[in-house]
């Protein structure tokens, strides 16, 4: 990567999508304390997912197709555009194969529009830990080890301190009236405004509490996903399957939600529908062609099921 020259000021683009909602915290922060102008950008919408599509190659998932339509978002907007490559933090725990080359797969995409763009590349089983990581981004971006360093040390308090108001605030939702209905899915799926965010609120409006499963302790999700699959390299997917031994006691059905076509998620939901016993699952795949009517009705009739078995219908 061409280090830069440090100018005045800087405008980075960061894509939502993927990787957004778990670092966003992070990058922000980072961003932000070396006094970096920062455009985030628009909530997905149909739109973000068209021209995300026509950008897309056909076989990859609706998750990349929804990215490259935030990155296309940012175009001409920015100095640059970070897009992170993500391979793993560690034995057991990689990041999905399409993070490996995301930022490649981005850069040589978009190569004509004349837009730069910025990564960063964690790959601990490689030695490249996050905090080289991040002090190598600095260094592209013109700024000394030690303000980089500090930049990085202060962003993870903060990214660590909202993860944890996060899981504070999870809490608190045991406490409310209503089915509680453990939603598995990654999070730039549930949480993203055209993907997920219906599925929730749809849960909402029929008087459940929805759980993310991704919001949970994280290295004691990843011991406890050993209880249902002990070889499960993928860190996110260990996350989430430690989530449901976890949360299993105290939920009342769970909603596994998934983009088409997953790689991942395609043998980690096998693994769950066989090895999950007793709690009633409901699996929605979303390929974004089909319209909400039909996953509101696949809710209904699954919130049927679960209030017939507990005596409440
Ligand atoms: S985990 Fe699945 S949905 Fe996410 S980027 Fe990989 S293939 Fe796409």
């Amino acid at each position: 990567m061409e280090l830069l020259k440090k100018k005045e000021k800087i405008t980075v683009g960061i894509p939502q999508g993927l990787n957004y909602n778990r670092f966003s915290d992070l990058w922000i922060t980072y961003f932000e304390i070396l006094g970096i102008d920062l455009i985030i950008s628009d909530n997905s919408t149909k739109k973000t997912l068209d021209e995300g599509t026509f950008y897309a190659t056909d076989d990859t998932c609706l998750s990349m197709k929804i990215f490259m339509g935030h990155v296309k978002n940012l175009v001409g907007k920015c100095d640059y555009i970070f897009v992170p490559r993500i391979a793993n933090f560690g034995l057991y725990e990689d990041m999905c194969t399409r993070y490996y080359a995301l930022s490649d797969l981005v850069e040589n995409t978009f190569k004509d529009s004349g837009q730069k763009f910025i990564s960063l590349s964690i790959d601990v089983k490689d030695g490249i830990k996050e905090k080289e990581a991040f002090l190598d981004l600095g260094k592209q971006l013109g700024f000394p080890k030690v303000e980089a360093l500090r930049a990085y040390k202060l962003a993870k308090k903060e990214s660590d301190k909202k993860f944890e108001e996060l899981k504070k605030n999870q809490r608190e939702l045991f406490k409310k009236d209503g089915e509680k209905i453990l939603i598995i899915s990654h999070r730039y799926i549930i949480e993203d405004p055209y993907l997920g965010v219906p599925i929730t609120k749809g849960l909402e409006n029929l008087g459940v509490v929805p759980i993310i499963g991704s919001i949970v302790d994280r290295k004691l999700a990843l011991r406890k996903s050993e209880e249902i699959s002990p070889t499960c390299k993928w860190i996110e997917s260990r996350e989430l399957l430690g989530s449901i031994e976890i949360y299993k006691d105290k939920i009342d059905g769970i909603v596994i939600v998934t983009a088409f076509p997953c790689n991942l998620d395609s043998m980690v939901n096998e693994i769950i529908n066989r090895k999950v016993k007793d709690i009633p699952i409901l699996n929605l795949v979303l390929d974004g062609q089909s319209g909400f009517a039909g996953v509101e009705t696949r809710l209904e009739s699954f919130l049927d099921i679960i209030r017939f078995k507990e005596g409440r219908l």
